[in-house]
């Protein structure tokens, strides 16, 4: 397992590249600073030119939002910053920390927008996500699919051709889509959700009209609807931390004051919902590194830590799957902690971790 010279991402992140010990996360962010962004800016004024006022007094665009501080960084931008009437378009979550929920009225409230929120099947639910977890280590799979796939089919049932999703989460940080597109036609392809035969979960009962709401539209279907989907990541220079200071403005709560969270290193991101982090959790046993090297690599790219620094931050948290996440996304699905290790188990990579005789994994890498 190799890390990278300027950020602690792994080689073993699943799409990332290295160029001369460099990932490719770190490249794309220092080639950032050389985009014109006045122009980039001007392309989206461009843009929303043409779909401004495009349905009189109705919506203008919509947005794909989770009510986390990206979400308020990108209502402050089209609708504050670019005069656009947007329709905020979400799925819902199963559990709810308090913050979160405070975050989620308050896109409503402090931008004036309207919502429509999709509260996916519970029962389609707990059966993929049981399944999920025992065949992709991606217990979050059905989930992750409605948030993918939901706000394109809202925004063609409404009829609205421009559609805004956040950043691309491959270029910014590393994955099979390498290249720098404005176009989220395809977001689908990003590894974010593996592609599954639906007739695979359709088990236990469960029909195809069932699990409707974890299908992608096709591209000829999104594309002859005449919607465009992009990514505002394209337009304006995305970076975590600055999201976040933009979002406070505009009344967002960090979680410090609720639940002090094990094995991450901030207080404001994915803060919604407790159980759904189960999924970043997974990637440590699969890949060797969690939340904390995501976000200290962050971090490091923005010139908020160094490296150095951030090697001990991410030693003492990757490995840990905090107690409430843990307890919340069981009490979902409904099996015991002991059920979930002996599954788990099964995720660890033995290329990077050994057993002891006890049970427990210890890792064969070392971050330096
Ligand atoms: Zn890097």
């Amino acid at each position: 397992m190799k890390f990278c010279n300027k950020c602690v991402m792994p080689d073993t992140r699943p799409g990332i590249e290295f160029i001369n010990g460099t990932c490719t996360a770190c490249i794309n962010y220092e080639k950032k600073k050389n985009i014109d962004w006045d122009k980039r800016w001007n392309e989206l004024e461009r843009l929303c030119e043409k779909f401004r006022g495009c349905n009189g007094d109705g919506y203008d665009c919509a947005i794909a939002v989770s009510g986390g501080k990206d979400s308020h960084f990108q209502i402050h931008v089209i609708k504050e910053l670019l005069k656009m009437n947007p329709l905020l378009i979400s799925v819902s979550n199963f559990s709810w920390t308090q913050t979160g929920l405070k975050n989620f009225t308050n896109i409503s409230d402090s931008f004036g927008c309207d919502i429509i929120s999709l509260s996916p099947n519970m029962k389609v639910f707990r059966i993929i996500s049981r399944l999920a977890l025992e065949k992709l280590g991606s217990p979050m799979w059905y989930v992750d699919a409605a948030i993918y796939a939901f706000p394109y089919k809202m925004a063609m049932q409404m009829g609205l051709n421009l559609l805004f999703y956040g950043e691309n989460v491959n270029y910014e940080y590393g994955g099979s889509q390498k290249e720098e597109i404005s176009s989220a036609l395809k977001q689908f392809e990003n590894d974010v959700v593996k592609p599954i035969d639906i007739d695979e979960w359709c088990v236990e009962g469960l029909t195809r009209k069932d699990l409707n709401a974890a299908v992608f539209p096709s591209y000829d279907e999104i594309t002859s609807s005449g919607l465009e989907p992009v990514y505002l990541s394209y337009f304006v220079p995305w970076d975590t931390h600055h999201n976040y200071l933009v979002a406070t403005k505009h009344g967002f709560s960090h979680m410090d004051h609720e639940w002090k969270r094990e094995g991450t290193l901030e207080q404001y991101n994915q803060i919604d919902n407790p159980g759904y982090l189960i999924n970043q959790w997974f990637k440590y046993p699969k890949f060797g590194h969690s939340s904390a090297t995501e976000m200290a690599s962050r971090w490091i790219r923005a010139g908020l830590i160094t490296r150095e620094e951030s090697i001990r931050m991410v030693k003492k948290r990757d490995q840990i799957l905090d107690q409430c996440i843990l307890e919340d996304y069981l009490s979902l699905i409904g099996i015991s902690k002991k059920e979930f290790w002996k599954i788990a188990d099964r995720w660890y990579n033995t290329e990077l971790f050994e057993k002891n005789r006890f049970g427990v994994w210890n890792e064969k890498f070392e971050l330096e």
